[in-house]
């Protein structure tokens, strides 16, 4: 947990960078702050580890006066990612993972398949611990990026808009994955971006700043429907809760990606087995490139039952005229129809109309309580 009581950074004798503020980070929590340039996010956010030091005022680490942890404690506790995290390009992926372990002198055996277990978790190949830079293209370079802010283990990171200047797809891609990791991972992490919907995107609570002042600290649901100004209306502008989710979330999100598919080769006798054994209703139909075909439902099988034989191909059988969405269509999309028609579920495909997933209502009804918390 962070605290801060009636912390304020001036520099000089009037200039005021932050203003006397509390404030309470719980833990594994993601924190984004945001405000226009020079209102103050920076200042904040490094008087966390005292890299600035405060004016006033105290600043508690997990129950611990900041002042009495020496700078060795703050940065083993303490990540902290600069903008760009650029990698060092004369040094191997590896070299480069492992630089906060080395310099916090970890013995080796603490240090042994840090960079391994890293590497794979952003789904890329180990022989890439081992290459430069340069090899890698500029989004691996980014993902490697994001790792090596992991690497020391530290429970808090600190970013300042880390990922300012990339081109908005890479982008995205990065903060779901600096979103996962941080869930999966249990780190706090706090965020400094200028940028509003990356701040909706990825943050449980989001401080807002105005002239060195924190104008609103509060869950992302509470600044869209109550903005505590007119200076954070502004910076909300048209993002009300429902609209948000036409500009933000795609199916891809929501979606469930385990699915319970058949193939058009098996036969009746296959799909009522695997209903049973799986405790479905309906089964999704592909073929051998795991394209979407179709979908066997047990109600038509039993009514049909005596008119079917037991090696009946599937392909006979099934409803060929399946509703399914785009991975990359919008929520707001899918609301619609999982509402008005009988589907618990929408199949979701690729551009290739590969089966990826489904979404079902239930996860919708989760994530609009969600909103409504
Ligand atoms: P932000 O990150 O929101 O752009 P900063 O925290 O960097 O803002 O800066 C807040 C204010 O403090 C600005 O007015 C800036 O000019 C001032 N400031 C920041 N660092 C220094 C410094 N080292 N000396 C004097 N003034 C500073
Ligand atoms: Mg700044």
């Amino acid at each position: 947990m962070i605290e801060f009581e009636q912390v304020a950074k001036k520099y000089g004798k009037t200039a005021i960078a932050v203003q006397p503020c509390d404030l309470t980070i719980e833990d594994d929590q993601f924190i984004c702050i945001i405000g226009t340039s020079g209102s103050g996010k920076t200042t904040l956010l490094r008087m966390i580890n005292r890299m600035t030091e405060p004016s006033e005022g105290m600043i508690k680490i997990n129950g611990q006066d900041a002042k009495n942890l020496n700078e060795d404690d703050l940065r083993r506790k303490i990540g902290y990612v600069i903008q760009n995290i650029g990698l060092f390009p004369h040094m191997t992926i590896r070299e480069n993972i492992m630089i906060v372990p080395k310099l916090l002198k970890w013995s080796n055996d603490k240090q042994a398949g840090i960079a391994e277990r890293l590497i794979q978790r952003v789904d890329l190949p180990l022989d890439f611990l081992e290459r430069k830079p340069k090899n890698l293209s500029g989004g691996q370079q980014q993902r490697i990026g994001v790792i090596r802010a992991l690497a020391a283990d530290q429970d808090i990171i600190l970013m300042d808009e880390p990922f300012g200047a990339l081109d908005p797809i890479t982008r995205e891609a990065l903060q779901e994955m600096i979103k996962g990791l941080q869930q999966e991972m249990k780190k706090t992490i706090v965020f400094v971006t200028h940028d509003m919907d990356e701040a909706i995107k990825l943050a449980d609570k989001i401080i807002i700043m105005d002239h060195g002042e924190i104008v609103q600290y509060a869950d992302v649901t509470t600044i869209l429907e109550h903005p505590a100004n007119d200076f954070v209306e502004e910076l909300i502008g048209k993002r009300k809760r429902n609209s948000y989710y036409n500009i933000e979330m795609t199916v891809e999100a929501l979606m469930v990606p385990q699915v319970e598919a058949i193939s058009l080769s098996k036969s009746v006798t296959d799909a009522i087995r695997q209903m049973s054994d799986k405790k479905v209703d309906t089964l999704l139909v592909v073929d051998d490139q795991k394209c979407l075909k179709g979908f066997v439902d047990i109600n038509f099988i039993e009514r049909n039952i005596s008119k079917l034989k037991p090696m009946t191909s599937i392909i006979e059988i099934m409803e060929r005229d399946t509703a399914s969405v785009n991975k990359k269509a919008l929520v707001a999309d899918v609301i619609e129809p999982l509402i008005n028609h009988t589907f618990k579920y929408l199949p979701v495909v690729d551009d290739e109309e590969h089966l990826v997933g489904i979404v079902t209502r239930s996860s919708l009804v989760s994530l609009v309580q969600e909103q409504l918390k």
